[in-house]
């Protein structure tokens, strides 16, 4: 049978290998194996959400309010934006191919960081655009301009802090930057990580209020999958000019949200407490991530997510010690697939991080 030629160069995306698997491949029992693959809270979510949630289960049977109000005015009222402004998709990876089939087509060239967010890559092939990469690992605000200019994209990602690195963007340079930028072409910001940037350094916040009332060709994208801890409930969000989002929106399947997860949303967004102890800790045990490759002598990349990013020495190869870890128990994230002989570990919880250090003395 033929398919669609855009799908032919597509390698299909290799989620963060789920503990169930482990068990049955390695024979490990559930309780030892530790999965920091993922960038998963490893705190869990907000007692407030499951309460919540579980007051909800005997209302299954309708299907949810497709109108989304009470989460779209929570976000609104968070970001302190027009409801207007926002649409929720089924994790932030739906805004993403929502906004590629509003604004790209065979025909349309894509720019994105040379290293980031694989799924960005995947929803241009799905429309069979063309995919454009800088040369630099870091993004590069130049040497994105340069290519803009030369190459004329429909859509340009900047992901910040950016996945899989960790490391951020200044908010003067991004404002600059997009300034420069023509309003017919769309800059999506992926905000992903962006409690984590915050608390670390006010220089890398983008004010969303601001950003998408200076420009009407940008849209900003969250999730809660991340800091919020509930990326079993998948919820995105996007941010932008009216006019964006009422295009998003002939592309939105019908409740393409579950009751449960609309529910779970609103509630975790109003349990900042969770959220910022969360954040804390999290960058509590980065130190120890730190000290760890001071010792090790290996290079960490400065990070400014729930991951850090582990480049390792010529004498050591990711893919090997990656496998290695996991024939322990311990999953992260090899970066080999994007030409990087380095690995990316979620910073866990205090035991788990432990464990980690342990098991990779033991590999190295
Ligand atoms: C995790 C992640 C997302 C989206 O995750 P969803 O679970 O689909 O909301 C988007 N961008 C980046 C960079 C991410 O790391």
């Amino acid at each position: 049978m033929k398919f669609n030629k855009n799908l032919e160069s597509i390698r299909t995306y290799e989620a963060g290998k789920p503990i169930e698997l482990v068990v049955r491949e390695f024979g490990i029992e559930a309780k030892d194996v530790v999965k920091l693959a993922s960038n998963e809270n490893p705190y869990g979510c907000s007692t407030k959400v499951q309460k919540a949630v579980g007051d909800i289960l005997s209302n299954m049977a309708l299907y949810p309010d497709d109108s989304m109000t009470k989460l779209k005015n929570a976000i609104s009222s968070r970001f302190d934006v027009e409801v207007s402004n926002v649409i929720i998709g089924s994790g932030s990876d739906q805004v993403i191919e929502f906004l590629m089939h509003a604004k790209a087509n065979s025909s349309s060239k894509i720019l994105v960081n040379s290293v980031t967010f694989a799924m960005y890559e995947i929803y241009a092939k799905h429309v069979g655009a063309k995919i454009i990469k800088t040369a630099s690992q870091k993004h590069d605000l130049n040497e994105f301009y340069d290519i803009y200019k030369e190459q004329k994209p429909e859509i340009i990602f900047l992901c910040t802090p950016n996945n899989p690195t960790g490391d951020a963007i200044d908010r003067d340079e991004l404002f600059k930057f997009i300034a420069k930028i023509d309003s017919d072409t769309l800059v999506v910001v992926d905000g992903a990580y962006m409690e984590y940037a915050i608390a670390k350094d006010s220089s890398k916040e983008i004010v969303v209020k601001e950003l998408i009332e200076q420009f009407s060709n940008v849209i900003y994208l969250g999730t809660f999958s991340k800091a919020y801890g509930l990326g079993g409930m998948r919820v995105g969000y996007g941010i932008a000019d009216a006019k964006i989002i009422e295009e998003l929106y002939k592309l939105r399947p019908p409740f393409n949200i579950t009751t449960l997860s609309l529910e779970a949303a609103s509630v975790a967004l109003i349990d900042e407490e969770f959220v910022q102890k969360s954040i804390t800790l999290n960058f509590e045990q980065m130190k120890r991530y730190e000290e760890f490759a001071l010792e090790q002598k290996i290079d960490i990349i400065n990070s400014y997510t729930n991951f850090v990013t582990l480049c390792l020495n010529n004498n050591q190869n990711s893919t090997e010690i990656s496998n290695s870890l996991l024939q322990k128990g311990m999953i992260v994230r090899n970066l080999s697939g994007y030409g990087m002989n380095a690995i990316r570990v979620t910073v866990g919880t205090a035991d788990q991080n432990s464990r980690f250090f342990e098991l990779l003395k033991q590999c190295l």
